[in-house]
């Protein structure tokens, strides 16, 4: 079986260290093994425009901006076609007819529909797009018949619920979709990555995050007021390293070889935390090392970021010729689609059949 790879992103704003650590950095780890046959990571604007019907300046704004920061984590459009989802309309008549296959309660208990419903407040005025988006993503990464879908933790329901459309839809019409597995982060804290602000996960919606385009002193900014353990008063306090994102960012992000290069005297985390749950060790300084290594990995993600900046022309050829590809791909999924449901009339005259 041939190993597909979809998995995107809405362009609802600058992609931050969350999604570097969730599933980008694994993103083109993938890409360079070259295990993969076919790679598809796409701009998903129509899902942003699920909860921004009134912004869609917004999110056409964010389509080069998430672009860019694909190409500056690596993305290489050689091996990976990237796209914009409303340029591959197949992706919505798929989505139509998967809808027939799932309750409404079954969306209604989807937890991270449930958690997003409650963050943007829309209590009795659900769209009824976005209260769908679960069945439209399953119809984006069926029609690539992925069977890898690498994202962040908030995305498990979600695969969930495309596996049941699909194993619904193979029952009822004959074997024709593929079952997707969902490929997360290996270690915890990059699963889900934690906002400045603490909060359980840092999103461009609720405005705790580091982007990948920030400056060097904007980072520093954010690391150096960011919070840590509250009952940590006095250096010498013993402090807690569970629920402090100072530390869950460490473990997203630092390396044995970062210890070596900004903090010798500890050979790696296990020591730094120690030291912290002891007591004796102050904020400042931890933090301070959390500011060397962010410098330290987004320095290059930033320098490509600037040299593509310059190049949004070719950037636009990248999105437009990763979109017909995709098109292409969709088309002959939906064409599958329409033959096992036996509504593909016009082909071969099937109606008089
Ligand atoms: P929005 O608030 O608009 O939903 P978002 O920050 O949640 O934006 P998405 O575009 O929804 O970002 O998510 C893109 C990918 O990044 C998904 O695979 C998601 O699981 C992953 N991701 C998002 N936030 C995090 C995070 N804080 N930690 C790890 N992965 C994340
Ligand atoms: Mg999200």
């Amino acid at each position: 079986m041939k190993q597909i790879i979809l998995t995107g992103d809405r362009p609802t704003g600058r992609l931050h260290v969350g999604h570097y650590v969730g599933s980008l950095r694994e993103r083109v780890r993938l890409q360079n093994t070259g295990t993969f046959d076919e790679i598809y990571i796409m701009i998903a604007d129509a899902q942003a425009l699920t909860d921004n019907a009134e912004h869609p300046e917004k999110v056409r704004q964010n389509i080069m901006q998430v672009a860019l920061d694909y190409l500056a984590c690596g993305i290489d459009p050689e091996k990976s076609t990237i796209f914009i989802q409303s340029m591959v309309p197949e992706l919505t008549e798929l989505t139509f007819y998967y809808m027939n296959l799932v309750t409404v309660s079954r969306v209604q208990r989807n937890p991270t529909v449930k958690a997003e419903i409650k963050q943007k407040n829309f209590e009795a005025s659900i769209p009824l797009g976005f209260f769908c988006y679960p069945i439209s993503q399953a119809a984006d990464i069926t029609a690539f018949h992925a069977t890898v879908v690498p994202v962040g933790e908030d995305q498990e329901p979600m695969l969930e619920q495309t596996r049941e459309i699909v194993r619904k839809f193979n029952e009822v019409y004959g074997e024709t979709l593929t079952e997707p597995q969902i490929l997360l982060a290996n270690n915890r804290a990059s699963m889900r990555l934690p906002g400045i602000d603490g909060k359980a996960k840092m999103s461009k919606s609720l405005g705790n995050c580091i982007y990948l385009a920030d400056s060097p002193e904007e980072i520093k900014t954010k690391i150096m007021s960011m919070f840590t353990d509250p009952d940590h008063l006095r250096v010498q306090d013993p402090g807690k390293v569970e629920g402090n994102p100072v530390f869950t960012y460490l473990d997203a992000f630092s390396t044995d070889e970062h210890f070596a290069e900004f903090l010798p005297e500890y050979a790696n985390l296990d020591e730094l935390k120690a030291h912290y749950q002891r007591g004796g060790l102050g904020d400042v300084k931890v933090k301070k090392f959390l500011n060397n290594v962010m410098q330290s990995v987004l320095q290059p993600i930033r320098e490509r970021r600037t040299y593509w900046e310059g190049r949004t022309d070719e950037v636009y050829e990248i999105l437009k010729a990763g979109s017909a590809v995709a098109e292409k791909t969709a088309a002959k999924t939906l064409q599958e689609v329409r033959h096992a449901m036996k509504i593909d009339y016009f082909d071969e005259n099937n109606l008089l059949k």
